[in-house]
């Protein structure tokens, strides 16, 4: 992870909130409660503090701050850019203690909920996602279980469940990726249809039987025989490889850095994975790009955590 510290988003205050304000508003300020571009004009009122806009249309005041994951923060803003630039650039992933040592925050609470906050950042839209595949596109669908390591539980607890996680992938494209609560022909039917696969599209999986009522769906269908060692069939194009490569990448973080992920916070993890896979290096994303990449995707999400996951030291 090569980050240039000497950038002043990084120590200074007002470099950092002009930077949040270009990455968010291209073209100006946008009034986060209204929509409105127009009327909206920078406070200068010494009482506010810097930062503050005034919208005309709708008489609220804002900062960059409103209506993204960082509104009910009180870290500031250069450390909040170091925290993206961070998590945005990290390949294994980066628990929450090494993010509390390597920003300085308050408390490890602090910095446990930034990293969910800009995990939550980077989680799909899928209001305005367009469809994965197409025709002539391969697609391919698997599951994996995520958890249960009995060598991360401590002695006095039980192991930890396995939870199921289903990826879909395009083969040189992006992955949707969801925690799901059961592996059946009718969840995986659901869960390829909430990830807006296009029907055109062939879909590849390995032979286990749910994957058989949603491959009826598509154009083509195809499967590999795992148990029966069969990873690439003759054809020399049906396999599940680029989606066993996603897992691959999302088991490097979940047991990389957090030991112990519990349910409840599974998806904002697999969120981070799809995150880095479909902004990775190959299709030409630095980490600078990455990182203002999820600081976009910070934008319209607020969430609020009220206690710290079972997160490990390491
Ligand atoms: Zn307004």
């Amino acid at each position: 992870m090569a980050i240039d510290l000497t950038n002043a988003i990084f120590h200074d205050e007002e470099k950092a909130r002009a930077f949040f304000e270009e990455q968010r508003w291209l073209n100006g300020p946008i009034c986060p409660f209204c929509g409105n571009p127009e009327a909206v004009k920078p406070l200068a009122g010494k009482s506010m503090g810097p930062g503050w806009f005034h919208c005309g249309a709708c008489r609220d005041k804002f900062t960059v701050r409103v209506g993204t994951v960082m509104e009910r923060s009180h870290v500031p803003l250069h450390k909040w850019a170091l925290a993206f630039r961070i998590m945005a650039s990290s390949k294994k992933g980066v628990s929450a203690h090494q993010l509390h040592r390597m920003l300085g925050t308050g408390s490890y609470r602090t910095a446990w909920i930034m990293a969910m906050r800009i995990r939550e950042a980077m989680a799909p839209d899928m209001d305005v996602a367009g469809p994965i595949g197409g025709e002539g596109k391969t697609l391919e669908s698997d599951e994996t279980y995520v958890g249960g390591k009995a060598k991360n539980a401590h002695r006095s607890k039980p192991i930890p469940k396995k939870h199921a996680v289903h990826a879909l992938v395009e083969r040189d494209g992006e992955v949707r990726a969801k925690h799901i609560a059961n592996v059946t022909a009718k969840t995986l039917r659901e869960t390829i249809q909430t990830a807006k696969a296009d029907l055109s599209s062939i879909l590849n999986t390995d032979a286990a039987s749910a994957n058989v009522a949603p491959g009826q769906d598509f154009s083509d269908y195809a499967m590999v025989n795992h148990a029966a060692g069969e990873y690439v069939k003759d054809d020399g194009k049906t396999h599940t490889q680029s989606v066993e490569s996603f897992f691959a990448l999302l088991k490097r973080g979940v047991y990389g850095s957090f030991h112990a992920v519990s349910e409840q916070h599974l998806q904002r993890y697999v969120d981070e994975a799809a995150f880095k896979w479909n902004n990775r290096i190959k299709l030409g994303i630095d980490d600078t790009m990455r990182a203002n990449a999820a600081i976009k995707g910070a934008d319209g999400k607020r969430l609020t955590y009220r206690r710290p996951d079972r997160e490990t030291a390491s």
